[in-house]
């Protein structure tokens, strides 16, 4: 493609063949931004930041905020400039926060007036994308949003020369293994991994689609596959701070969402109370997971609260081309995915096009353009189809490396392959599989035991609604499997019991050997079990 196309532009072309659709959605006011007011809220909000806020090409500016529907506004404006968007987890505490503007050198700040008090000893610029009249705005450095761009029109934007290979922007890796990296992707990374995905789609011959974005946009899978990704599509985004379910089954009724992509916490909800009737999702066709490991029992169970037999019919109204109405008969697919930050997105999905998806637990086939092999870890050698390894994956979705970081970029990534860190094997159909980590895999004297295999049985289990495994000190063993368990309210389950529902579908040496119950289990915002934390808790509780 052009070389000079960059990942703004990938995304406003949209703008010009349908600039009345609906673009992005505040999920809580109904508010709409049409595709005409998104480019032109960008350009203008790009020419702002450059005259008033001094924002030059290079510059990497922080953004702090819960989804809001300038979020992706403000990403796409600083990345118009040639400036580098930093994303950073609001739950991060002021010192970890601190740490990622050093690292990133961050020069300005984006965030919320409910965040000042973790910014603030940047003593950096900041703007507030809400507020004002509380005093927030009067406390030097701060600005608002609104004033920023009041009266800033969009043909005073100057876009800088840009090519593919020029830096997009600066992702932070989640750090559930260790020490998160900064990820630097490239505009091509992000047009690769926002064509790929939907070229799927595509061949599916599928219309508009309304997304729910309620997974963080500071993360890649809220970001470049969620938001970026369907935006450049023609796609709407409803946008929605924070995770509740029945927000979630609200806002799919509300405003007629398609597709919800999700996470397994998620997933493992609706296999437990389904929409417990109360809300009418009949517009949804597919429901999707990625992020972490999804049990194929979890997949089971969804697939029994929404009976894809049950056809639905679909309204499409925008397509690629042109407005125009039609509709056809679809069944609602449910579907996993697996990628990372380091791939700008997704690596795998299930595919659309092949009828009914079979809950095997696969997280599908490699998107187009993606490249992957299973190696042995120790040996690099190549292995074949059902033998596991670790997974390699090279494309024009691969990070550019780490930034700041030549060390840890040469270790993952290794003549052109990025390793993954993640076992998985590929079965004969060229469906891939992701085990687990690596590095979290639990090891029992010459035995690995894959946390996710252990968490997707215990979430199978009517009475419990949560579930994590992870490995204790054994002096005979090395390490043994341990669980800590959430029950459902009313459940009489006994360690006994739970440990006994494991021993009869499990090796020997994968029973557990305690389960703890307890009120709930520590998530990222993205999804993803904390395992690090409790694993240091049950150190410190040993000391
Ligand atoms: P860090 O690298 O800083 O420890 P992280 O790996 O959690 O954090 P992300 O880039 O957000 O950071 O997550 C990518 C990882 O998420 C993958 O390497 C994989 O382990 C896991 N993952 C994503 N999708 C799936 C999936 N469908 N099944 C299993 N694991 C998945
Ligand atoms: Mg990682």
């Amino acid at each position: 493609s052009d070389p000079e196309l960059s990942l703004v532009d990938l995304v406003l072309r949209r703008a010009a063949a349908c600039p009345d659709a609906p673009a992005l959605v505040d999920a809580a006011t109904g508010r709409v931004l049409t595709f005409g007011d998104l480019r032109s809220d960008v350009l203008s909000a790009a020419a702002a930041l450059s005259s008033r806020a001094g924002v030059r090409r290079g510059d990497a500016v922080l953004i702090l905020a819960p989804n809001c529907v300038l979020y992706p506004v403000c990403f796409l404006a600083v990345a118009a400039l040639g400036a580098i968007p930093t994303t950073a987890n609001p739950l991060y505490t002021e010192r970890e926060i601190a740490k990622q503007a050093a690292d990133a050198r961050a020069k300005l700040v984006v965030t919320v007036a409910g965040l000042l008090p973790k910014v603030a000893s940047l003593r950096l610029p900041t703007i507030l994308l809400d507020g004002g009249g509380d005093g927030a705005s009067r406390q030097p450095n701060v600005t608002l949003y609104s004033d920023l761009v009041a009266g800033v029109q969009e043909t005073e934007y100057r876009r800088p020369p840009t090519r593919q290979g020029d830096t997009a922007a600066l992702f932070y890796s989640s750090g559930t293994t260790g020490e998160s990296k900064g990820v630097v992707l490239t505009h091509g990374n992000f047009i690769a991994a926002a064509t790929m995905v939907t070229s799927d789609q595509e061949d599916n011959g599928e219309g508009h689609n309304v997304f729910l974005c309620f997974l963080p946009m500071f993360h890649i899978f809220g970001m470049s596959v969620i938001t970026l990704g369907q935006l450049q599509r023609g796609n709407t985004i409803v946008v929605m701070s924070g995770f509740d379910m029945d927000a979630v089954l609200a806002a799919v009724e509300r405003h007629r969402v398609t597709y919800l992509f999700s996470a397994p916490p998620v997933m493992v909800a609706l296999a437990k109370h389904g929409s417990g009737g109360r809300y009418d999702l009949s517009s949804l066709r597919c429901i999707g997971s990625g992020a972490a490991p999804l049990g194929k029992e979890i997949m089971e169970a969804v697939a029994e609260k929404f009976p894809y037999a049950e056809i639905i019919q679909v309204r499409s109204i925008y397509t690629q081309q042109s407005l125009h109405a039609s509709s056809f008969w679809l069944v609602i697919l449910l579907l996993q995915g697996y990628g990372m930050t380091e791939t700008s997105g997704i690596i795998s999905l299930e595919n659309l096009q092949k009828g009914r998806p079979r809950h095997s637990g696969s997280t599908g086939q490699l998107v187009t353009g993606v490249e992957a092999k299973i190696v042995d870890s120790e040996t690099m050698e190549h292995l074949p189809p059902n033998q596991q390894g670790e997974i390699c994956v090279r494309g024009p979705n691969i990070m550019k490396g780490y930034f700041n970081n030549v060390q840890a970029t040469e270790f993952t990534i290794k003549q052109g392959w990025l390793h993954t860190g993640d076992l998985g094997y590929f079965d004969e159909r060229g469906q891939l599989y992701v085990v687990d980590r690596l590095k979290e895999l639990i090891k029992y004297k010459g035995f690995q035991i894959a946390p996710a295999e252990l968490e997707g049985l215990l979430e199978s289990h009517a009475e419990i609604l949560e579930a994590i495994a992870i490995p204790c000190p054994d002096p005979e063993a090395g390490e043994v499997p341990i669980a800590y368990v959430v029950r459902s309210p009313k459940s009489s389950l006994s360690e006994v019991d739970v440990q006994k529902f494991i021993e009869n579908q499990v090796a020997y040496y994968k029973r557990l050997r305690m389960v703890k119950f307890v009120d709930s289990i520590p998530k990222s915002p993205s999804g993803k079990k904390l395992r690090r934390e409790l694993i240091a808790q049950l150190r410190l509780s040993k000391l």
